[in-house]
This record gives C-alpha cells, sequence and structure tokens, in this order.
C-alpha cells in the first residue's frame, strides 16, 4: 500500500475521524487485519490558532509545510491538510512538497458531481465562509457556492471554535446549524457541504432540512483509497 501523510491536529477530534475512516476504507477493501500506512503529523493546535487569531498566514503555512516534509521524509507518497480552514495556505505546503496534496475541496466537488448537486450551501470558519479560497477550489469543478449571512456566519465560526475544536457538541448548537441550514435552502443550494471538519460531530444527515456532505468523510474515504491506489479510477 501507499503510505498517506496526515498534517491534523487541527483539530485533533477531527483528525480521529480522519483516523478512522481511512482505515475503515482500508480494511472493507482487504480484510483481516489490513490497515493503511500513515505518517501523521499532530500539530498543537493553540499555536496554529494563535496564527489565525495573528493574521500571521504565512508562519501557519511555514509550520503545516514543515510538517508535510517531515511525512514525505517518513515515506508519504501523499500528503493531506485535515481541515478546511488551513487549505487557505495549501499554495505554500504544495510548493514545498515534491509529493501530490490532496485538496479537500476536490474531494467535496467530487461527491456533489456524483450527486448531481450544483450549488452548495457552506458552512465552516469565517474564512471559508467570506473569502473565496475555498469558493474559487470548488467552482474549478463546475460547483457553485453560497454562504450563509453574515449573523449566521459569526455564530457558526464562534461555534466552531468556542466548542466544536474542544470536543464540546450541544443540542442549542445543533439547531442554530439546522435553522442556517433551513435559509441556506432558501437562497438555492441544493446540498450544504460541512467544510469544515469538526461539524459532522454536531449535524448528521436526519437533522439536516437539506442533503450534507460532511468534508471530513469524503476527504478522509479518499485517501483510504490513495492507500489503496485506487484512488485516480475512483474520480
Ligand atoms: N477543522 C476546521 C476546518 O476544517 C477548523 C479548524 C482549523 O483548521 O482552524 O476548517
Amino acid at each position: 500500500m501507499e503510505t498517506l501523510g496526515l498534517i491534523g491536529g487541527m483539530s485533533w477530534h477531527s483528525t480521529a475521524t480522519y483516523y478512522r475512516i481511512i482505515n475503515e476504507v482500508v480494511s472493507a477493501a482487504r480484510g483481516g487485519h489490513a490497515s493503511a500506512p500513515i505518517s501523521l503529523q499532530s500539530l498543537d493546535f493553540d499555536e496554529i490558532r494563535q496564527c489565525q487569531l495573528d493574521g500571521d498566514w504565512e508562519r501557519a503555512g511555514e509550520l503545516l509545510a514543515e510538517a508535510g516534509r517531515h511525512c514525505v521524509r517518513s515515506g508519504a507518497t501523499t500528503v493531506a491538510i485535515c481541515t478546511n480552514l488551513m487549505h487557505k495556505v495549501a499554495p505554500q505546503v504544495e510548493a514545498a512538497l515534491d509529493v501530490p496534496l490532496l485538496h479537500i475541496g476536490d474531494a467535496v466537488a467530487a461527491e456533489a458531481r456524483r450527486q448531481g448537486w450544483q450549488t452548495l450551501g457552506i458552512l465552516g470558519t469565517k474564512w471559508v465562509m467570506e473569502e473565496s479560497f475555498y469558493a474559487d477550489r470548488l467552482a474549478t469543478h463546475g460547483v457553485a457556492a453560497v454562504a450563509p449571512d453574515a449573523a449566521d456566519r459569526a455564530r457558526i465560526d464562534t461555534i466552531v471554535f468556542d466548542e466544536l475544536t474542544q470536543g464540546v457538541v450541544t443540542d442549542a448548537s445543533r439547531a442554530t446549524y439546522v435553522a442556517a441550514i433551513g435559509r441556506l435552502a432558501d437562497q438555492g443550494a441544493d446540498a450544504v457541504v460541512l467544510a469544515c471538519t469538526e461539524i459532522g460531530l454536531l449535524i448528521s444527515p436526519e437533522d439536516s432540512p437539506l442533503p450534507l456532505i460532511d468534508s471530513a468523510e469524503v476527504h478522509a474515504r479518499e485517501l483510504g483509497l490513495a492507500a489503496l491506489g485506487q484512488l485516480t479510477a475512483s474520480r
């Protein structure tokens, strides 16, 4: 099998999801004791969060690029950043590596296309909802994005950092997200992308008025296929 390089710990709650799903994909394909060869660089999220708050994306990019280089030195032939937001520095990480970076936006767009959804509502951190780097990546695959209004964006971002990335899941926050999804339906979204890797810990398809794409799930599934050497065949 191919060795995967995971740049994780942002937060560790969602990196645990990646680890489980990747191994489930490999186990389902190979059976027995088969599990994915993984080199995990789990960063201190406190340090990354400070870079976000300081707007120091250069430093964050250096930290992630160095983590990616560690993965490659330990044999990784595919590397992934296990968060949506930190794909803001994906170009810097990609430039530091001589192996492919499997972009989360490509995995999300591939799922939207498989399902025939043309417009996705985006739930994530404020940068993912407000800046163009994420929506632009979806657009390269012909998938459009709509973001919640300013009040919903503020509520959604606060819940990510005050609760979900610290492992806190509440019914009140679930209700806040479900209401925001309802308003995205009114804005013309066919489905919603949980474009923060912890939101799948809060919301499941049965809670939601629109179909969901869980970015952590589809990204981890592609990584499982990459470990098996089957990714190109699936796209
Ligand atoms: N895991 C989150 C995401 O997918 C947010 C945490 C972060 O990377 O800052 O965007």
